[in-house]
């Protein structure tokens, strides 16, 4: 039982589930706190009988009967996706920014006005019509592996919650989602980072019509705070845990930094459209979801950029265009 989950206990009374998702490295981390015969859970994986019977197990296993509470980071699908499985009338309930309340509904219940939304800003940003097409609708598969509950209680940020018998302090680190959270273990100096922070991949970084809409800066920001606190131990949810937080967000910083730099040289060289300078920084991507990534990443750097006054923005009701400042 032990190994068919991969549960395994990263701290005192604080449980590591592995959840099989269909992208990025195939796994989410999602953490069980105990507390006697109740517990509390971050993230949830993808919503899927077979993830939801996992997570069910893990409960038994660590000797609670009932899960008290339901912690999202932010409302991907691999975080979020059994939610309405797990929280709700009866059930757990669901603790969430506010800030990811209002993206839940129109991406995965309503899809029509986003799908067109969609459509239209990847038209202006210089996306083919033929391609936009396909693109505006690779939401459609994701929202199947999501089941939505209503949030119990919406976040601010800041707040201290009880996870098991720790307490957690919520902090708000926007900028791969709006409402993005991470939990902070001051005691044992434990951050629970989400996507935030993550050893080996840099979560994406998206300017889009549900995106805040400077989501670089505030990242970058949200990722120095996070740095400040000198956490012992980071417990991301991709990938394993690890140390070190200073030098992971030098990395992440740099990298950054670099995309800023090949940016302005491409509009230097006179490529104006959000698609063309992601073509020149990713190449041609073949799957749609990576394309649709590419072109989020490469505006949420120009966007920075113009912010900085270090590129020039122009807009119409047809089009976005970069230039040199
Ligand atoms: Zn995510
Ligand atoms: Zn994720």
């Amino acid at each position: 039982m032990l190994a068919e989950t991969g549960l395994t206990e990263v701290a005192k009374g604080v449980f590591e589930l592995r959840l099989p998702i269909p992208f990025e490295d195939g796994l989410v981390n999602v953490f069980l706190f105990a507390d006697g015969e109740e517990a509390d859970l971050l993230d949830c994986g993808m919503n899927s009988d077979e993830s939801v019977a996992t997570i069910r197990a893990a409960i038994a296993h660590i000797g609670a009967k009932r899960l008290r509470r339901l912690v999202v980071t932010h409302i991907h699908p691999d975080h979020y996706g059994a939610a309405g499985s797990l929280a709700g009338e009866g059930m757990a309930d669901l603790y969430i920014h506010r800030l990811e309340v209002p993206l839940v509904n129109p991406r995965y219940v309503e899809l029509e006005h986003l799908v067109k939304e969609v459509h239209r800003y990847l038209l202006v940003n210089g996306v083919p019509a033929s391609e936009a097409e396909v693109l505006s609708n690779s939401q459609r598969a994701l929202s199947q592996l999501v089941k939505t509950a209503e949030a119990s209680v919406q976040l601010d940020g800041a707040e201290l919650l009880q996870m098991g018998r720790r307490q957690l302090r919520v902090e708000w680190t926007p900028g791969h989602s709006p409402g993005h959270i991470c939990l902070y273990d001051r005691q044992d100096g434990l951050l629970f980072a989400g996507d935030h922070m993550l050893p080996e991949l840099s979560p994406n970084i998206g300017l889009h019509p549900q995106s805040t809409p400077d989501p670089l800066h505030e990242y970058l920001d949200g990722l120095r705070r996070m740095a400040a606190l000198e956490p012992e131990l980071i417990l991301p949810s991709h990938g394993r845990p690890f140390t070190g937080a200073p030098a992971r967000v030098k990395v992440l910083e740099a990298h950054h930094r670099r995309r800023l730099e090949q940016a302005v040289e491409i509009v230097g060289r006179g490529k104006q459209t959000a698609w063309e300078v992601a073509l020149e920084l990713w190449g041609p991507r073949s799957n749609f979801y990576e394309k649709r990534l590419a072109l989020q990443e490469a505006l949420a750097h120009l966007q920075a950029l113009a912010v900085e006054d270090r590129v020039t923005k122009s807009v119409t009701p047809d089009s976005v265009r970069w230039t040199p400042a």
